[in-house]
């Protein structure tokens, strides 16, 4: 074979060629796909079929960019100054600090970015394909030309392909033609001057299945793939901006002109009292300097990075930033039922056919267990049941699933409530595999949450009545259609039922539906079985065949028990303030009885509300109704948006889950858009903020946990370094203004801004989540950065710390003349005065209290804590012990007394940090 041969060409004009051309071109082979060895071969020669968009900014850039911040330009210009004076000791510090500043905001920014980037590759999609003749299913990178694709709605198409046949099927192009409007596709081939939208036999990667579905040939992959040519930018970039830093940027502008604004003011009323002007520069350089929060920024990276890793490890994967914090203030929680407040772990343990009650034995998918007639054994093989068996074999046929054995325990591969439909038939004595080639099919319909039916086209059962297999009714020279779904869906397109001895009769929908609720108050799912007899000449099943003419078969109630964890999960939700709502597309009555059973009530009552009734209300009732109903039933997809604007309009911070291939605009719309990894569709995964890897909702409630944590730890981060700020320009401004020396040098201010504030304030990001984390009502997120009481607190604390320098330095200098001295002893007082403060808001703190009372109180969370404040002892013994430090930092050594001396003032500290507005801990 030739090379050019192998593959085929790319970029050729495939749409216009007849599919099968296209196939020849690509060597491939349309029913049994491509074999391994070509497979092999083209991957080694295409490469694997990645995107590589183009490089993000380079290194350097983005290493230059972390200079970009107002308060930068400051020290810069400072430094410049300096240097023009001649200070260049001076100069090259304040350098080497804003170079150090922008070092560590790199890296801490370069780590977060990876970390958050590689936690969304993880997320990677899956295609299924056809190779060797067998279908299965493959992580997307490893498609070649060639290969046959089959899409299902909500896949992401995975790569460019000319289409063989399709089912209905519609694509999403908005990624590569804006149009958001979905396309119909058809495999018809067409002219080869069509523009790209209209090229409808073609999926163009980076599209989405919104329904139907279809079967293709891959033409080109990776980069040679239209969205590759035309975006090689479409990069994904990660986005470090939230809400909270969006704040943070604002806040530091209006620092920044304050502190230009008290600078200048420095300079110009200093000249104006006849003090000379480097004098009076210093000391305007000292506040500018002091007034900055220079450490700042790199713990709030740190803070959120962290966040983000402790979701991860708690099975709740952030896939954009700014829903860490959101989390922290959710005030509702809209949840999926199926599966995610429950295990999807479906059992059929009712039947009702031919207007009786069969009850049925038996746990999981094991295939042990019995059928039940008032408590009697129903036995298939003697007894005449043709009805129960027609509604059997209804569901054992119409499905896309099988059971299989593993490790000795039964499990399902595909959808649970297959698996139970498959598991009751085979207790009744029949085998999957077996009847499947006994009763072949010849086309189906899969099941789309949508339209709630799936439908499935057979042969006539006549081969069966020739092996003499016990089987119900047969009839000759015809097709059979098998359906299941709603009650809703299937009972409305009967006209018939079959009555204890399998004959028909009118159909009774009222007493149907009085029968479902008797199951769906139980908290069983109920799907409804039915049948078409069609003419055997047919050979596809369409919507339009099953749109009238069926025949009801009959019930099965299946149990789907609450996941334990949840009901926990739920109840520390509701104490936390945060409302739990369930939105489901079951039946009401199963819904509300599962909530009931996870305690979702709401002023001691479930209110339930259908799908139905939304559409008919206006804006007000519909605002009123989203407030104190818990369960939304038979709920469709676009009526999840609607929902969530509705709470959005109350003022409400709403989490949706949501995995279906219409959730998209809900997802998008909810302040965090939740996922599933497990069993969700590519279109949600690709719109979430959040993916569960576990698919439970105790992981949403565990990451609200972390996410109030990382919000709390932020402002313990504020609290604490904020006052030193404040207590050091106050200090350097009253001395300018009362043209005393300075108590504190503007290198030395850096010295404490950079290397003090982060060493101490880093270790705040690794605080554990407090036992009470769960226990205060969700923040306002209206509520500024700074609460009053906060503010409050932090210029209590300002005004400490401005006492407490000028003091230690004034009583130094008055005492030993010694100005140097002075100011390291006023500085090492701070230092001490700050490990105080900080042991107070920490759970360190906290611990060391309880352990002094006596009580059990675990240290080993506190580990960096205990190092940082470790480090900060080490750190300020070298600044003020160290020769070289002495010449940089005009420091002086101290002796144990003096040392001891610096000590004494942190003790006022205690009760301030206690009685203040204190910030517990523990909360
Ligand atoms: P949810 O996941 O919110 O519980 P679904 O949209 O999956 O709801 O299902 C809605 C209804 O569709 C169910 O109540 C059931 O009657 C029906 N249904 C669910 N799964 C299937 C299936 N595989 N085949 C046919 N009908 C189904
Ligand atoms: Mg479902």
């Amino acid at each position: 074979m030739s090379a050019s041969k192998m593959g085929g060409q790319q970029g050729l004009e495939y749409y216009a060629l007849p599919a099968q051309q296209a196939a020849e071109i690509l060597n491939s082979d349309t029913k049994k796909g491509l074999t391994t060895r070509e497979v092999n071969h083209r991957l080694e020669k295409f490469g694997k079929n990645q995107l590589k968009g183009k490089q993000g900014k380079p290194a350097w850039l983005r290493f230059i960019s972390q200079f970009n911040q107002a308060l930068l330009y400051i020290l810069l210009v400072a430094g410049f100054i300096k240097a023009l004076l001649g200070q260049w000791t001076n100069a090259a510090v304040i350098w080497a600090v804003t170079l150090i500043n922008a070092i560590i905001g790199f890296v801490q920014e370069s780590k977060a970015e990876s970390a958050i980037a590689s936690l969304a590759q993880s997320v990677t999609t899956e295609a299924t394909i056809i190779r060797n003749g067998q279908k299965s299913r493959i992580p997307s990178s490893e498609l070649v030309p060639g290969d046959i694709v089959l899409f299902a709605s909500g896949d992401k198409v995975p790569a460019d392909v000319r289409l063989l046949n399709t089912r209905n099927l519609q694509v999403d192009e908005s990624a590569l033609t804006g149009e958001s409007v979905p396309v119909e596709k058809s495999p018809t081939t067409v002219a080869p001057d069509t523009p790209l939208a209209e090229r409808v036999n073609m999926a163009y990667a980076g599209s989405f299945v919104t329904f139907g579905q279809g079967t293709g040939i891959v033409v080109s992959t990776a980069n040679t793939t239209e969205i590759g040519r035309i975006s090689q930018s479409l990069q994904q970039q990660t986005n470090l901006s939230t809400p909270l830093t969006r704040k943070f940027h604002k806040f530091s502008h209006q620092l920044l002109y304050i502190i230009l604004g008290l600078a200048t003011m420095t300079f110009a009323l200093g000249l104006g009292q006849g003090q000379s002007w480097p004098a009076m520069f210093e000391a305007a350089v000292a506040l500018a300097v002091s007034a900055i929060p220079e450490g700042l920024p790199a713990v709030v990276t740190i803070t959120m990075a962290m966040g983000v890793h402790r979701m991860a490890r708690r099975h709740a994967i952030i896939r954009k930033l700014p829903a860490v914090e959101t989390l922290g203030g959710a005030t509702v929680i809209c949840s999926d039922k199926t599966g995610t407040l429950t295990e999807n772990q479906m059992t059929v343990q009712e039947i009702y056919a031919g207007g009786q009650n069969f009850q049925v034995t038996g746990t999981g998918y094991n295939p042990e267990g019995r059928i039940l007639l008032a408590q009697e054994v129903v036995n298939l093989e003697t007894g005449s049941f043709p009805t129960l068996k027609a509604c059997l074999l209804a569901g054992l046929l119409c499905t896309d699933s099988c059971l299989e054995q593993k490790n000795g325990n039964w499990v399902v591969v595909g959808d649970p409530t297959e698996g139970a439909l498959i598991a009751v038939a085979q207790k009744a004595g029949w085998n999957h595999s077996h009847i499947k080639e006994l009763i072949p099919r010849r086309d189906a319909i899969p099941f789309e949450s949508q339209l709630q039916y799936m439908a499935t086209l057979h042969d006539s059962h006549q081969s069966i009545e020739q092996t003499g297999d016990s089987l119900g009714e047969a009839t000759t020279g015809a097709r059979t259609i098998y359906v299941k779904g709603s009650v809703e869906a299937i009972t409305s397109r009967c006209q018939q039922m079959l009555n204890a001895k399998g004959q028909p009769e009118p159909i009774n929908r009222e007493f149907i539906e009085h029968q479902v609720e008797a199951l769906a108050t139980q908290g069983m799912r109920v799907l409804t079985l039915g049948k078409k007899i069609v003419p055997d000449h047919q050979n596809s099943v369409d919507h339009q065949d099953i749109a009238t003419g069926l025949i009801f078969l009959g019930l099965q109630g299946m149990i789907d028990p609450p996941r334990p964890e949840v009901i926990a999960a739920v109840r520390t939700c509701k104490t936390a303030g945060i409302q739990v709502k369930m939105i489901t597309g079951d039946h009401i009555a199963t819904a509300k009885a599962i909530a009931e059973r996870i305690g979702l009530e709401k002023n001691g009552q479930v209110q339930a509300f259908e799908g139905k009734q939304l559409s008919k209300m206006n804006h007000a009732e519909l605002t009123q109704v989203v407030e104190n109903g818990v369960v939304f039933a038979r709920v469709a997809p676009e009526q999840k948006l609607q929902l969530v604007e509705a709470l959005q309009s109350q003022g409400e911070i709403v989490a949706m889950t949501g995995d279906g291939v219409n959730d998209a605009p809900a997802l998008r719309q909810a302040d965090i858009g939740i996922a599933m990894g497990g069993s969700g569709t590519d279109v949600a995964r690709e719109a979430c903020d959040m993916l569960l890897t576990d698919d439970n909702f105790a992981s949403i409630e565990a990451a609200v946990e972390e996410g109030r944590t990382v919000y709390q730890n932020l402002r313990k981060a504020i609290a604490f370094i904020l006052p030193v700020n404040g207590g050091e320009s106050m200090t350097i401004l009253i001395s300018a203004l009362i043209a005393a020396p300075l108590p504190i040098l503007s290198l030395q201010v850096l010295w404490l801004n950079m290397v003090n504030s982060v060493t101490m304030t880093i270790p705040l990001a690794f605080e554990p989540k407090s036992d009470q984390v769960m226990k205060p009502k969700p923040r306002n997120p209206r509520e500024p950065l700074l609460p009053a009481k906060l503010f409050q607190r932090i210029a209590a604390v300002s005004i400490f710390n401005w006492i407490l320098i000028f003091g230690i330095f004034q009583w130094v200098y008055q005492d030993t003349s010694n100005i140097n001295l002075a100011r390291t002893m006023a500085i090492q007082a701070l230092v001490s005065a700050r490990i105080v403060y900080l042991l107070s808001i920490s759970h360190l703190g906290n611990a060391i209290i309880q352990k002094l009372r006596g009580k059990k109180a675990k240290l080993s969370d506190s580990r960096s804590m205990a190092f940082g404040i470790l480090s900060t002892v080490v750190l300020q013994i070298i600044f003020s012990q160290w020769t070289v430090m002495n010449t940089l930092f005009k420091t002086a050594p101290l002796h144990v007394n003096q040392w001891l001396t610096c000590l004494i003032p942190a003790l006022p500290m205690i009760p301030l940090a206690l009685f203040v507005n204190r910030i517990d801990p523990a909360e």
